[in-house]
């Protein structure tokens, strides 16, 4: 017990560590938009400065790209402000093969699967004008370089491909695609993170800013171009900027860490980074919770005279089986037992055996809870919106997808009341988590949507306009209706 009542006490985050944290979140983002590696931050400036504003209408094809599978989909938007119409997809896996093969070899298997969807257009609701070319979104599940989709780092264990990670996947994609016969435009390429942003921006305005909490875990938000300042180019007309924040990244000296947080850095593939990452994603906080149960048991025999042998396989233990435990609400922990017997192989545990063990499993997730709020505070002050600013009525909403906060229900419901607590309840209608559902389904199509060659042009039905009209196209048609107007009169 007194191992744990340490573990407990180096994994406090009371309110003014929190804001600490969250003052350093909003340096260090200042640090990366000053300047290349001037941070712990990516803060890598993406391609999108245009994001969906619920005008978009017409079909679009998104493609989702996972780890070990990938999703088609397609809506069909209406001409109704924020109107998804139709809606369809289909999930393909990844045959175990491809995934350590070349790049190729990928985009000519999704070529394949998105030629079948494309065959079964008719079927549904969906329909493009005969001039039109179809046009798709692409998102993707690991880090990249945003400005031109290459990805800079392979970080998803599950996917080797090493031809990808070079390579311009838009590229090859489209060569595949040709050779299939699909003709389709790629308009798009960001990464999860900002797709969820994309479609949680469509379905609703207020949204600034995307958090993912899955396996890994980033955020995104969106920037004042001009605040920019390590910025070459031209200034996007929008005056907004996307930024992928990458933010498992971040290190600060107010993250409370441990000597188990210190270990499984040093066990790792990427020793020193994911700082973050390493203590709030699903990825590790079960393993940490794994950590701990061991040193009990080496040091002070909790689990009996022998050291339970699965509690010293890494990764034996997941955020899954975590969150059953936290979750278990029957009075002798019923649920506790049958879990540490069958995942751990240790049985006949007392009750207050499951008591501490549940009680670890609580101190890693309020930990990782609790200091994901604070980032996220570190993104609203950055974003001037942790301040109520006299006579505006502005709400924000920050949208939030990933299995643990999905599932992991006493995790996102201690991130929301930590959020709270730290901004003060004038703050309680303004600012609001959302659970993002919908938006990362149809934000990869809505991002080919935002950026469609057609965007703006009436040509869903009637007169089809394929060209940017010329001065002549537009003499000729006033022509035709001065014509019709002075023969009409006679
Ligand atoms: P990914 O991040 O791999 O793209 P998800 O967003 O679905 O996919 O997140 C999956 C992760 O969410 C898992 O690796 C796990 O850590 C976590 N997770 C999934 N289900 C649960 C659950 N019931 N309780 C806690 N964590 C969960
Ligand atoms: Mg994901």
């Amino acid at each position: 017990m007194a191992i744990l009542k340490e573990f407990e006490d180096m994994c406090d985050t009371p309110l003014g560590k929190l804001k600490q944290v969250a003052e350093a979140m909003t340096v260090e983002m200042h640090a990366g938009l000053a300047s290349e590696g001037g941070s712990t931050l990516g803060m890598l400036i993406s391609s999108v400065d245009n994001l969906p504003t619920g005008n978009e209408h017409g079909l679009f094809y998104a493609l989702d790209l996972g780890g070990t599978k990938f999703r088609l989909s397609r809506v069909q938007l209406g001409r109704k402000k924020r109107r998804v119409l139709e809606q369809e997809s289909t999930e393909v896996s990844i045959p175990p093969h491809m995934m350590v093969g070349t790049s190729i070899g990928l985009c000519d298997f999704i070529a394949e699967k998105l030629a079948m969807f494309v065959a079964t257009e008719g079927d549904g609701d969906f329909h493009i004008s005969p001039s039109r070319q179809r046009e798709l979104g692409i998102s993707f599940s690991y880090p990249m370089t945003q400005t031109s989709g290459t990805p800079i780092r392979w970080t998803n264990p599950s996917v080797s491909t090493d031809g990808a990670i070079n390579q311009d996947l838009v590229g090859q994609l489209t060569q595949s695609m040709k050779r299939r016969g699909v003709d389709m435009r790629v308009a798009a390429l960001v990464n999860d993170t900002i797709r969820t942003l994309a479609g949680e921006r469509y379905l609703n305005n207020d949204v600034v800013a995307a958090v993912t909490l899955g396996t890994g875990t980033n955020a995104a938000y969106v920037e004042r171009a001009s605040a920019i300042s390590k910025w070459r180019g031209v200034l996007p007309k929008s005056g907004e900027m996307v930024i992928n924040m990458e933010w498992g990244n971040f290190r600060s000296v107010h993250l409370p860490l441990t000597e188990y947080d210190h270990a499984l850095d040093v066990e790792s593939l990427n020793v020193g980074e994911q700082s973050f990452g390493k203590i709030i994603s699903g990825k590790y906080m079960g393993d940490i919770v794994r950590k701990v149960l061991l040193k009990m048991a080496e040091e002070a025999d909790f689990f009996g005279d022998t050291v339970p042998s699965k509690l010293r396989v890494p990764f034996t233990f997941r955020t899954h089986e975590m969150s059953a435990l936290h979750h278990d609400n029957s009075p002798d922990l019923t649920l506790v037992g049958s879990i540490l017997k069958d995942i751990l192989g240790i049985s006949n545990t007392s009750q207050e055996t499951r008591r501490a063990v549940v009680e670890v499993c609580i101190t890693v997730a309020e930990r990782g809870a609790r200091l994901s709020a604070a980032g996220i505070l570190g993104i609203l002050k950055k974003i001037g919106r942790d301040t109520v600013k006299e006579g505006v009525k502005q709400k924000t909403v920050i949208a939030i997808d990933g299995g643990v906060f999905k599932h992991y229900s006493e995790f996102s419901k201690c991130l929301e009341n930590t959020l709270k607590e730290l901004l003060g309840e004038e703050f309680t209608d303004t600012v609001v988590i959302e659970h993002a559902i919908d938006g990362p389904r149809i934000g990869a199509a809505l991002l080919a949507a935002s950026r469609s060659l057609y965007h703006g042009m009436k040509c869903e039905t009637g007169v089809v306009v394929s060209n940017p009209v010329s001065s002549g196209n537009i003499f000729l048609l006033l022509s035709v209706c001065v014509a019709l107007y002075f023969f009409t009169r006679r």
